[in-house]
């Protein structure tokens, strides 16, 4: 994973990401409100965000959307 982009992890697991430098929003436009729980739950029991996961991919070829 790239240092470029910080993970926000919600309450029930729901994973995204954002631009390290931040904005205040993750990839896929959602605010970033309340507790990030990147760091208080296991790997196997997030749900990554396939949104994230694209903008990521378009983001790290260069082509950005
Ligand atoms: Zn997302």
């Amino acid at each position: 994973m790239s240092t470029k982009f910080t993970e926000w992890t919600k309450r029930l697991g729901q994973q995204h990401f954002a631009m390290y430098d931040g904005t205040g929003r993750t990839l896929c436009g959602m605010p970033m409100l309340g507790n990030n729980y990147a760091h208080a739950m296991h790997d196997e029991d997030k749900a990554p965000c396939s949104q994230c996961a694209e903008r990521m991919a378009f983001i790290t070829e260069g082509e950005l959307v």
